[in-house]
């Protein structure tokens, strides 16, 4: 018998929850006119930690929650053809980016010919991170709403959100 892959597990138990994710009445635009920039860190569930609900929020994740080229891609789109207005960027203790070496990415990429225009993003201090994508987000004329972008840092061992540049 062939091995069941995971894809087959979610795709036969999202078969069975059909109706319980179907939101005929919700059109794409956030009702809460907020958009979050999360990292993709498996311990982060940001509709819960938020309190949202589907429906009200944009949320934007990559590796480590950088203000990358296609977060800021997203953002816009968010902002100038979806209303919203207010963007949380959260970042995260434990993160895998944080710690992560350049260098030894790069030479795992061009060991198999792989030479993107990208750079992973690691970073050493999740605080100093935190600033610099603030900076840049705030810096975006891509973003028509730039007066209203927090940044917050969530904690996966106590749970908590802190808010170090308040
Ligand atoms: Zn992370």
């Amino acid at each position: 018998m062939p091995a069941v892959s995971v894809a087959d597990q979610i795709l036969a138990a999202a078969a069975e929850r059909a109706s319980a994710l179907a939101v005929p009445s919700l059109d794409s635009a956030p009702q809460r006119k907020v958009a979050v920039l999360t990292c993709m860190d498996t311990r982060i569930d940001p509709l819960a930690m938020l309190d949202l609900s589907v429906g009200e929020a944009h949320i934007i994740r990559n590796a480590g929650g950088l203000a990358t080229e296609d977060a800021i891609r997203s953002l816009a789109a968010s902002q100038r053809l979806l209303g919203t207005e207010e963007i949380l960027l959260i970042m995260h203790e434990r993160c895998g980016m944080c710690g992560a070496s350049e260098d030894a990415f790069t030479a795992l990429l061009a060991r198999d010919g792989a030479a993107p225009s990208w750079r992973l993003g690691a970073f050493d201090d999740v605080q100093d991170a935190l600033a610099r994508g603030l900076a840049k987000l705030r810096a975006s004329p891509e973003l028509t709403h730039r007066d209203a972008i927090r940044g917050l840092i969530f904690d996966p061992t106590t749970g908590t959100l802190r808010e170090p540049h308040g």
